[in-house]
């Protein structure tokens, strides 16, 4: 048994797309299944980028010597910092929708289009 990749309350032997989800998760109606992995899989690549840029930051930032860095690390470090902080926006974005289409049914309004 493991927990709901969707909910993460309800423990279930039930996969979809290598996904634990339990029944209470697992839509009936195809077009609200399609959006769902949609909104699941748009959160979890907005994951993967905030990790990626949390890592450049960390990589970059770790590098500077003592003292102030040169010009051209002052731009580096607001690049990885501006990507960061955008990514981290997409990721809470990504959450956000997921959440409102699970808890209150809300599609979001480019999901809808595309049906
Ligand atoms: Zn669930």
């Amino acid at each position: 048994m493991e927990r709901c990749a969707l909910c993460k309350a309800e423990d279930t032997d039930l996969y979809e797309n290598g996904a634990p989800i339990c029944i209470r998760c697992a839509e009936p109606s195809p077009e609200r299944r399609k959006i769902r992995i949609a909104l699941f899989r748009s959160l979890q690549e907005a994951v993967e980028r905030a990790e990626v840029a949390t890592e450049a930051f960390s990589a970059i930032t770790s590098k500077i010597p003592s003292g102030l860095p040169r010009p051209d690390g002052v731009q580096r470090i607001q690049n990885v910092s501006h990507e960061l902080t955008e990514a981290r926006n997409k990721m809470m974005k990504a959450h956000k929708r997921l959440n409102e289409f699970l808890e209150h049914g809300i599609v979001p309004g480019d999901l809808k289009r595309s049906g």
